[in-house]
């Protein structure tokens, strides 16, 4: 497994290969500013190119290089090869206890590339009716109290929104101030728990047709620059725009592994995303537990496949894709 390392590596390859030479971070945008003065840099400043072809040039003759054909090959020749990565992430929602579980199975391959999104004004909220949904009553929903959260149950982790009570937003179109701070606020308590300010959300509620009102308004009134949906795509593709981007499939999803063994074994010809997403409540009720580990021991042990979170995926590629279309 690359993680962390890998991700820095990354990055600085993109960016020595795109010659932006700027952190990824900086940008002319305000409302990108803004976002990135308060999100940790991912990226280390891009260390000075060197002069390509300086050595090459004094080698041959001046008399030997007229004689020669025109080069028109030299320039392909030495641009660097474009290269492709296979990135994996997974993420859970809600914020509650099964996620101990989850994070347990994640350190023991010491993966760390999650993004968990949390309502913060649901602490310790119990939702008992949830498991009788799937006539397993025993299976509860109980999301962390503020204690627990403060106490870092998440550290090591990545924390990002899932607004503060769980309701659907696209039912606040009309009232853009109750979806500003359902999303903000949020994100405000993540920032005062975690330190970290995040930049992500997950749509609640199973929100797969946001309108392009309530995505305008999560654009221009919050600090959120991208939202995950739960339309399995059942694709490696990388999404079109970050407020509604839709994962590959969920970790219930009856072909999960077949997508894994799929993923492992596809040739990387282009930048490609393995997505999963899930809710802990989900593994109790499928006895999934060891689907993840197994998932998680597959993406970990492939020498070619770079794990990250939601997170970092955005900072990797939003100068590429956009948060709106
Ligand atoms: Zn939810």
């Amino acid at each position: 497994m690359k993680k962390l390392t890998a991700f820095i590596l990354i990055i600085s390859l993109l960016q020595s290969l795109c010659a932006c030479g700027a952190p990824a971070s900086e940008t002319s945008a305000p409302a990108e500013t803004r976002v990135s003065e308060a999100t940790p840099e991912p990226a280390p400043e891009a260390s000075p190119g060197e002069e390509p072809g300086a050595a090459a040039e004094s080698d041959p003759p001046a008399e030997e290089a007229e004689e020669t054909e025109p080069d028109a090959g030299t320039d392909a020749e030495a641009a660097p090869a474009e290269t492709h990565t296979k990135y994996f992430t997974i993420c859970f929602d809600d914020g509650i206890t099964q996620d101990l579980k989850i994070m347990e199975i994640f350190r023991k391959y010491g993966f760390s590339s999650c993004t968990f999104f949390i309502n913060t004004g649901l602490c310790g909220a119990n939702w008992y009716w949830v498991g009788g949904m799937f006539d397993r009553p025993d299976v509860t929903h109980i999301r962390f109290t503020r204690k627990e959260l403060e106490s870092g149950v998440y550290d090591g982790f990545d924390v990002a929104v899932h607004t503060l009570t769980h309701p659907s937003l696209k039912s606040y179109d009309s009232r853009r101030w109750v979806i500003r701070d359902e999303v903000e606020n949020d994100a405000e308590n993540i920032y005062r728990i975690t330190g970290v300010f995040p930049v992500g959300m997950a749509w609640p509620c199973s929100d797969n047709d946001v309108t392009e009102t309530t995505k305008k308004i999560v654009y221009e009134d919050t600090s959120i620059r991208f939202a995950r949906g739960i339309t399995a795509t059942h694709s490696f593709a990388l999404p079109e725009e970050f407020l509604m981007w839709e994962p590959t499939c969920s970790i219930v999803d009856d072909d999960l592994m077949a997508y894994a063994q799929s993923f492992i074994e596809t040739e990387c010809t282009e930048d490609m995303l393995f997505f999963v997403w899930g809710h802990g409540y989900e593994l109790d009720v499928h006895d999934a537990y060891g689907r993840l580990e197994e998932l998680i021991k597959m993406m970990t042990e492939a020498d070619d496949i770079v794990c990250v979170t939601t997170t970092e995926f955005y900072q990797l590629f939003k100068d590429q894709i956009p948060s709106l279309k």
